[in-house]
């Protein structure tokens, strides 16, 4: 078994502790070292799958098929970590495992407990990933905020296992907040003490303190905290706001965390620097002119964190293409009763993502209708691809009554259907059909030019299906049919003909995608939305297909 680095947060949430550990992940990689993210959630369900996006953000979909913590997007789009289901542990999950050891009689008459039988079961499943991927590092982030009720469990697992393990086996991290109080001119580290204080009432001392700040923290302040805060002077670093989150690794390794915590962990490595990703993944982004403007038409768009892959990915698609993304986020709702120029008039690309429910599905359709019309670069998103499909079928192939069988059970064109394999299922947790599956990619299409692949393999997150019926018509139409999942003779992706660059897909690229290496499809998404020749259909053939 190899080391492991907790990492807690205190006085706020959302002070970036997935972005903190996901960064930390990096830095230790680039020494050489192999790592992977656990993240430990404490609420009660026992995976998000089946929360809403208001209430959770993105749910992240593995290779294994997991439906789990938008943290773990951020982990695998910052490292190599083979992230999978055992990733993502919640009380849920820990409670219904011992639960039915519990039923099977695997206590042997005990009285089944909190400590030990459940922080017993956070350490097993802490421990069972560390061996299984077998790597030097594994970094545990806890959800929740320190003095949390839900937490407790996973706060006192941690504490026994660094106890049992020893000071260089593991180490404790802590986020904190430095508020600035403007009228004081003065950046506060009382929080962080009684932060501190708490994780240390239920025996817990952190190694190291990373601040979250708005400004600088003096030599003054970093000094009080470590002496107030029981750690070494070294130990408190400043994690200061930057301008895009790619920029953290740096500002880490600028601040020596890399050097702290293998000094800490006494590990010997070789330097390396993070110069590839500075180069690559920083500059782009720091040095990009040319601004390309992508709308993003959901129904949850107010929640930053909803669709947080599709965001990120279409970054990277600008990186690939030295252009800066600028993302309009369009409320589909909104574009029910409106006119859609009015809305999407100054958009280089449209993007419609994932989604469920009929909330917004008609201003959905007006976006891929306007898309398609006006020659704008198109990529349809799951149930965007099921939107395009529909809107397809209705103005185009005049089928006015085309629906999914998710809105209207009673169509008579259900050009979107249930996959059979569907039909029977009662219950909604981890039941879609999820994770990984491979596709078939058809010469000569955009989807092989942004590829240049004949197999794939994408995520997947839904119930729903084009229907196989509409097929001849669709492709008589103009529809390429150009990503089939062969072994069901699933349509996994199609393109338009007669467009500059329309491809909607079944599954979720975002997913896939990373800094440095953009998904095939976003690359190519955002390389047509910056080509001026974008809205000349009837070139389109020519253009896109040499
Ligand atoms: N609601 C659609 C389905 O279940 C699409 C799901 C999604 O976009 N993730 O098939």
């Amino acid at each position: 078994m190899g080391k492991f680095i907790f990492i807690t947060g205190g006085v706020v949430s959302s002070l970036g502790k997935g972005i903190a550990a996901a960064s930390i992940g990096k830095l230790l990689e680039s020494r050489g070292l192999k790592t992977t993210i656990m993240k430990c959630d404490p609420y009660l369900n026992v995976d998000p799958g089946t929360m809403n996006p208001y209430q959770h953000g993105e749910v992240y979909v593995t290779n294994d098929g997991a439906e789990t913590d938008l943290d773990l997007g951020h982990y695998e789009r910052f490292t190599n970590a083979q992230i999978s289901q055992d990733n993502n542990i919640t009380t849920g999950k820990i409670y219904y495992s011992v639960i039915m050891k519990e039923r099977k009689g695997d206590y042997l008459g005990k009285t089944v407990q909190i400590i030990p039988h459940i922080t017993d079961e956070i350490k097993n499943c802490i421990k069972k990933v560390s061996k299984e991927k077998d790597v030097d590092i594994t970094i545990v982030e806890i959800g929740g905020t320190v003095g949390d009720i839900e937490s407790l469990p996973f706060l006192e697992a941690i504490r026994q296992m660094k106890w049992e393990l020893g000071p260089t086996y593991a180490l404790n991290i802590h986020v904190t907040l430095l508020p600035y109080i403007k009228s004081a001119g003065e950046q506060k580290t009382k929080p962080t003490q009684h932060s501190v204080g708490r994780l240390r009432e239920i025996g817990i001392t952190p190694d190291i303190i990373l601040c979250r700040t708005e400004k600088h923290i003096s030599k003054e302040e970093k000094d009080k905290i470590a002496l107030f805060c029981n750690v070494d002077r070294e130990a408190v670093i400043e994690a200061a706001d930057v301008k895009h989150i790619y920029e953290v690794p740096l500002a880490f390794k600028k601040e020596g965390l890399d050097d702290l915590i293998l000094k800490k962990l006494n590990i010997k490595s070789e330097d390396r620097d993070l110069k590839e990703w500075e180069d690559v993944v920083v500059k782009r982004l720091r040095n990009a002119v040319k601004e390309v403007r992508i709308a993003v038409v959901g129904k949850y768009i107010t929640l930053p964190d909803a669709y947080k892959s599709i965001y990120e990915a279409l970054v990277h698609g600008g990186i690939a293409n030295n252009v800066k993304v600028t993302i309009n986020k369009v409320d589909s709702s909104e574009l029910e009763h409106a006119d859609p120029a009015k809305f999407l008039a100054d958009s280089d690309g449209i993007l419609v993502p994932g989604g469920f429910g009929s909330r917004g599905i008609a201003g959905k359709i007006k976006a891929v209708r306007y898309a398609r019309e006006n020659g704008i670069p198109f990529l349809g998103i799951c149930l965007g691809m099921q939107i395009a499909t529909i809107e397809f079928a209705k103005n185009v192939c005049g089928l006015k009554d085309a629906n999914s069988t998710e809105f209207d059970q009673e169509t008579k064109n259900p050009v979107i259907n249930l996959l059979d394999e569907q039909r029977d299922i009662q219950t909604m947790g981890a039941t879609m059909r999820l994770g990984a599956f491979p596709c078939t990619v058809a010469k000569d299409t955009l989807t092989h030019q942004a590829y240049k692949k004949d197999l794939i393999t994408e995520r997947h997150r839904h119930r729903y299906e084009f229907n196989n019926e509409y097929k001849g018509l669709f492709e008589k139409q103009g529809v390429i049919f150009s990503g089939i999942y062969s072994p069901k003779d699933l349509v996994e992706i199609f393109e338009l003909k007669n467009h500059p660059w329309f491809v909607a897909c079944q599954f979720h690229p975002e997913f896939q995608s990373k800094p440095e290496r953009a998904h095939p499809l976003f690359r190519n998404f955002i390389k047509a939305a910056a080509s001026p020749a974008k809205k000349d259909l009837s070139s389109a053939s020519e253009l896109q297909r040499h």
